[in-house]
């Protein structure tokens, strides 16, 4: 014990315990107490103090979380490529990898062009659409954290800090951005038609998304809205990027195969109420609102049209593509195969392959600045020509568990490690385990946390 410790500013102990609980969200106050002493050992704080300090954040409640520690990232036969995607411009110190597609049952991956050493973050990628972790959005929807990239406030009261605007005065918001730049490309990607003093249909459908803890749809619902609000009429000026741009970077994001689909909706036949209740929320808040009033203020707040016959051919093609049933139980499974573990869907690191003995693992480096920027870490020395793995299941658990989470990706691993453990194990494949926990096995499949 040192005896020159000293009690830090209130700012500093709130963005570390924050960061903390985003870390360890299901500890308790005195484990996460412990943990806070043991990271900052020149820090005096009083377990009483880091009580109070969660306490003013609404931090005390643990959270369901998802057993698994996945990373998201796929391959699967529906896996795509995209166009033009330049690694080059996620990576810092010049080009450290290369994307490659393997084949139909692989999909793509990622790999290293050069020797990289342990410890080098090989690029940081800010996500394509963001759904935080419950602890988290809840800061964003007590104007504690940004909207847009989910960081927590150091200060709730500085004046950097920029409030949701125009708000019909009937309604409030309680959205705020660090400051101008997240404000205005928060607006432009999804706050302009998810605020809920402006389209309260879409405050049901987040209340919906809230109760049920369905991370899946939240990121539905912000790659959709993302979207939306990129598809301008033609002879607007286009902001970039440009609908046919936002739809590519979906569609390479990879989706399960028709075949696996059927039996992944099969095996959750009794959730059909569950999704077609949210499916008529998202509608109604996205695309197809009940009244006439209500049609006229989404127009405008997305900012469609439709009056051409080439904008018609769009509204026809995203009718189909997201506002269909069958669209959004597709576009739900590729969100629950994509979602980083924390929340949220990264472009070139929805590209990364599983392996029991992974070679990177993602980290959220940038807690007071920018939470929802991932780096990507490489564990070991790797050497150029290998590819690059992360763990989409806790490494840590018996093979027959690994196998048996790894059916929400809907494939087997087949790496060294499982390989040996299932030969000692005589074997076992994990096929026949029986869920131990029925509720939190469906939830996973959904990917509801
Ligand atoms: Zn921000
Ligand atoms: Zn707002
Ligand atoms: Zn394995």
């Amino acid at each position: 014990m040192s005896d020159n410790r000293t009690s830090p500013s209130d700012p500093d102990l709130t963005s570390a315990l924050a960061a903390l609980r985003r870390e360890k969200p299901a500890l308790g106050i005195p484990k996460l107490h412990a943990l806070l002493l043991s990271e900052n050992p020149g820090w005096l704080v009083s377990e009483k103090r880091t009580r109070k300090v969660l306490q003013s954040l609404g931090l005390t409640n643990t959270v369901k979380t998802s057993s698994t520690n996945s990373t998201g990232g796929l391959k699967s036969p529906a896996s795509k490529l995209l166009d033009g995607l330049d690694p080059f411009k996620f990576t810092q110190k010049g080009p450290a990898l290369r994307v490659e597609y393997f084949d139909e049952k692989k999909g793509k991956g990622l790999i290293a062009t050069t020797n990289i050493s342990e410890g080098t973050i090989i690029w940081k990628e800010d996500p394509f659409a963001l759904a935080p972790e419950w602890d988290i959005y809840d800061l964003t929807t007590n104007s504690v954290a940004c909207t847009f990239c989910s960081t927590p406030f150091s200060d709730p009261s500085s004046p950097l800090i920029v409030k949701c605007s125009d708000n019909p005065s009937s309604a409030y918001c309680p959205a705020r951005f660090c400051n101008r730049l997240c404000s205005t490309r928060g607006a432009k990607v999804s706050h302009a038609l998810l605020c809920p003093a402006r389209n309260p249909k879409a405050k049901e459908l987040f209340q919906f998304i809230r109760v049920n803890h369905w991370m899946a749809l939240h990121a539905l619902v912000q790659c959709t809205t993302r979207l939306l609000l990129s598809a301008t009429t033609p002879n607007q000026k286009q902001p970039e990027p440009s609908l046919d741009e936002e739809w590519a970077i979906f569609n390479s994001f990879a989706s399960l195969s028709l075949e696996d689909r059927e039996a992944w909706l099969g095996s959750h036949q009794h959730m059909h109420l569950t999704w077609k209740e949210a499916f008529q929320l998202y509608r109604q808040a996205l695309w197809d609102p009940p009244t006439d009033t209500d049609k006229k203020r989404l127009a405008k707040l997305s900012k469609r049209t439709f009056q051409s016959a080439e904008t018609e051919a769009v509204r026809k093609k995203l009718n189909e593509e997201f506002f269909s049933y069958d669209a959004f139980l597709r576009n739900l499974g590729r969100m629950s195969l994509n979602l980083e573990g924390h929340g949220g869907l990264y472009i070139l690191h929805s590209h990364l392959n599983h392996s029991c003995t992974p070679n990177v693992s993602v980290r959220h480096l940038h807690r007071s600045t920018n939470l929802s920027r991932i780096s990507v870490v490489t564990k070991r020395d790797i050497a150029a020509g290998e590819e690059l793995f992360v763990s989409y299941v806790d490494p840590g658990l018996p093979v027959s568990a690994r196998q048996h989470k790894l059916r929400e990706w809907s494939f087997r691993c087949g790496c060294e490690k499982c390989k040996e453990e299932e030969a000692a194990t005589g074997g076992e494949t994990g096929e026949a385990e029986p869920p131990t926990d029925l509720e939190k096995e469906l939830k996973d499949g959904l990917g509801l946390f």
